[in-house]
């Protein structure tokens, strides 16, 4: 198993979780996660590996269905990227595939002249699935680093978003309590379902913070900061 940690990139004092020690610190101050760092239980089999840099693009290439261009189709991280965290990049990229071979079935692979044809049919049917997922990670992300920059006393990021989306803790915290809700919360995640048809839910936004029981035990960001500055090689330097 992997355990992955996400801190915001100005937050330096949890910059130490790169340290073994400090990470597996970090992660058994998490009553939830505690006995996957116990000694007696598991093995670390590799160092802490940092990923950085993440970034959540999209190219639009067909704006109100009309192809911006021919000759070229990306698909796959070329077209869009949205948080590893997340695990949606391989069915997104396989289904991109799978889109731009049944539309060369139609059109035919070796015809140039077939390129105008190839993008009005694959383009707009990529931007359009696409869209929603980049969407969702953009909303979610969006939200944590909020949450992040205010446990920091950073000011939140002017944003333009109006449309109500339902936070991912909530969301977890109704999945604990109401077995449908785990449910689509599953299939929204892994691309069975549009992620709106789940986290764009009007009606689950309303009805969710009055079904979720009392909040797990988190520790705080100083619980944090105090595990991994116990950390012994943190303390020489
Ligand atoms: C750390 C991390 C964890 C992730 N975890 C998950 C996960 O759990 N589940 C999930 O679904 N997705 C995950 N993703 C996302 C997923 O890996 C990508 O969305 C997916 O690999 C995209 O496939 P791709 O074919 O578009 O690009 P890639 O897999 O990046 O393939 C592109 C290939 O092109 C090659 N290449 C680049 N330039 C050239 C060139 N000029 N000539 C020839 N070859 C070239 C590269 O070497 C590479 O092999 C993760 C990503 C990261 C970074």
């Amino acid at each position: 198993m992997a355990i992955a940690i996400g801190r915001h990139p100005q937050d330096q004092a949890l910059s130490a979780v790169r340290s073994p020690a400090a990470f597996d610190a970090a992660v058994a101050a998490v009553p939830l996660l505690a006995g996957f760092v116990r000694p007696d239980v598991t093995e670390p089999v590799s160092a802490v590996h940092v990923m950085a840099g993440i970034r959540a693009t999209f190219r639009r290439m067909a704006p109100q269905g009309r192809p911006l261009f021919h000759g070229l189709i990306p698909i796959g991280d070329a077209l869009a990227t949205t948080n590893p965290a997340y695990g949606r990049g391989l069915a997104l990229a396989l289904t991109h595939a799978e889109v731009v071979t049944e539309a060369l079935g139609h059109v035919g692979a070796t015809r140039t002249s077939a390129a105008p044809e190839l993008a009005a049919r694959v383009l707009p049917r990529l931007d359009a699935l696409t869209f929603p997922v980049w969407y969702d990670a953009y909303r979610h992300d969006g939200m944590r680093i909020d949450q992040w920059r205010r446990t920091l006393g950073l000011p939140e990021v002017a944003r333009s978003e109006s449309r109500p989306w339902l936070p991912l803790s909530l969301a977890a915290a109704g999945a604990r309590v109401d077995a449908q809700v785990f449910i689509r919360m599953l299939r929204a995640m892994q691309l069975l379902d549009r992620p709106d048809q789940f986290f764009g839910d009007l009606d689950l936004i309303d009805q969710l913070p009055g079904m979720v029981g009392a909040p797990m035990p988190l520790p705080t960001r100083s619980d944090l900061v105090a595990a991994v500055e116990g950390d012994p090689l943190q303390a020489v330097g």
